[in-house]
């Protein structure tokens, strides 16, 4: 994932463009991703897909003709979405369009002017401070035009046509945490529930924030019944604990599966609930749609320093916490996926397990003691009505536990899965 991520580093992405493709058209390399296309113009519930913005150079010349901010050093040197312009200018009339972040002195900011036509420039505060009173020369060669917004889709087919929805944004340049982690940590996942049989179908969505998720949602409004669990991942590379935020539902299967795989965990970690703000979910569970999606991060954006800055970058994400979040997501949404509801096939008075073999560890390990219980909750509470995580949340054990003891229970003709 840190090596995915690496490669798509350098790429200016923004909510449109060939930034966009570009780094799409890599992760086709590892998942097939059907890749889509949307006109300029399209009326989108309340908003437009706005024209196509693409950055060729762009710079701020000195009177000695050097480029001392220079866009092809960092692509954070420039507002993303700025018009064009060249011009020379005197530093009182560049000021206004300059961004520096005085707490930060060595990191430049990440700036967007998606809505509203202005340019910009983005620089260290050392950089900032260093400039004298004379003319510069200012350079963004940018263009807007009709075009496309261009997001992509993984879908894959499970046993059922319930879906199950994994969303990242795919819209920021060269920033780690803040989109390419859950860029890498949706393609691996994709990758590894491709090779295994689901029950549930699966939809990835790669799309830039906000104006994508409100594109597809748009496109897809008589589809969105099939989505049964959501997920947006974003913000799982960085050093802080993993943090799961609630759907809008607040008590919706996948919010109640990652607070079982979290608080199961024993590892530091918080869970919120929802609020209007932060990443697609926004979109996903306003009221006229209200989707069981919920969001898996670590630190919340805007509570870490490098957070939309140059310090967001491939040092600050570490491998062991992709890893981490990885292992949580894979988790969480295999939970999902094995949550079936049971009848016992023996509910007058408790079978007898110990001629079927199945009281083995009985004075044994603790960990034999433990499956027994679990297999005991199984049978009373499959009575239809039950999920295997309502009764590991009822049982207080594991899920992996409840589950394996309900497979067990299933090959002894002991269980029957409901509509199953
Ligand atoms: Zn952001």
């Amino acid at each position: 994932m840190h090596r995915l991520m690496s490669e798509l580093f350098p790429i200016c992405r923004s909510i449109t463009g060939e930034g966009v493709r570009a780094t799409l058209s890599h992760l086709q390399r590892h998942i097939p991703l059907e890749v889509r296309e949307v006109e300029s113009g399209t009326q989108v519930f309340d908003w437009t897909v706005p024209k196509e913005w693409n950055i060729q150079d762009a710079y701020i010349k000195n009177n000695k003709g050097d480029r001392i901010v220079d866009f092809k050093k960092s692509n954070l040197h420039v507002v993303s979405y700025s018009q064009p312009i060249h011009a020379k200018m005197t530093l009182n009339e560049l000021k206004p369009h300059l961004f520096s972040l005085p707490d930060n002195p060595s990191w430049i900011p990440y700036r967007t002017s998606y809505y509203k036509e202005s340019w910009g420039f983005c620089l260290t505060h050392q950089q900032l401070m260093e400039l004298s009173d004379e003319e510069y020369e200012v350079c963004i060669d940018s263009t807007f035009e009709n075009g496309h917004l261009t997001f992509a889709e993984y879908y894959l087919e499970g046993d059922i046509q319930q879906e199950i929805l994994v969303s990242c944004h795919i819209c920021h340049p060269s920033l780690c945490n803040d989109n390419l982690s859950g860029i890498a940590l949706a393609t691996f996942l994709a990758k590894t529930i491709s090779l295994q049989p689901n029950r549930y179908s699966y939809r990835f969505l790669f799309i830039p924030g906000t104006i994508g998720s409100i594109t597809w949602l748009a496109l897809h409004e008589n589809h969105v019944a099939k989505i049964k669990n959501g997920l947006v991942v974003t913000g799982v590379g960085d050093p802080g604990a993993v943090t799961y935020k609630k759907s809008r539902q607040g008590d919706s299967e996948i919010d109640r599966a990652f607070m079982h795989i979290l608080k199961s965990s024993g590892k530091d970690h918080s869970t919120i609930d929802f609020f209007p703000y932060g990443y697609d979910e926004r979109q996903y569970c306003s009221p006229g749609f209200n989707l069981p999606v919920g969001s898996f991060m670590r630190t919340p954006h805007g509570k870490y320093e490098e957070y939309h800055t140059s310090g967001d970058n491939l040092d600050f994400v570490q491998p062991q916490y992709l890893e981490e979040s990885y292992n949580f997501c894979l988790q969480g949404l295999t939970l999902l996926d094995k949550n079936n509801t049971y009848l016992s096939q023996n509910s007058k008075c408790e079978p007898q397990l110990g001629k079927r073999g199945l009281y083995k560890a009985m004075g044994g390990d603790a960990d034999g003691a433990k499956r027994e219980m679990a297999m005991l909750w199984v049978l009373n509470l499959s009575d239809g009505h039950h999920s295997l995580l309502d009764i590991a949340e009822r049982s207080c054990i594991p899920f992996e536990v409840v589950h394996e003891a309900a497979e067990v229970l299933r090959n002894h003709e002991l269980l029957k899965e409901v509509n199953g």
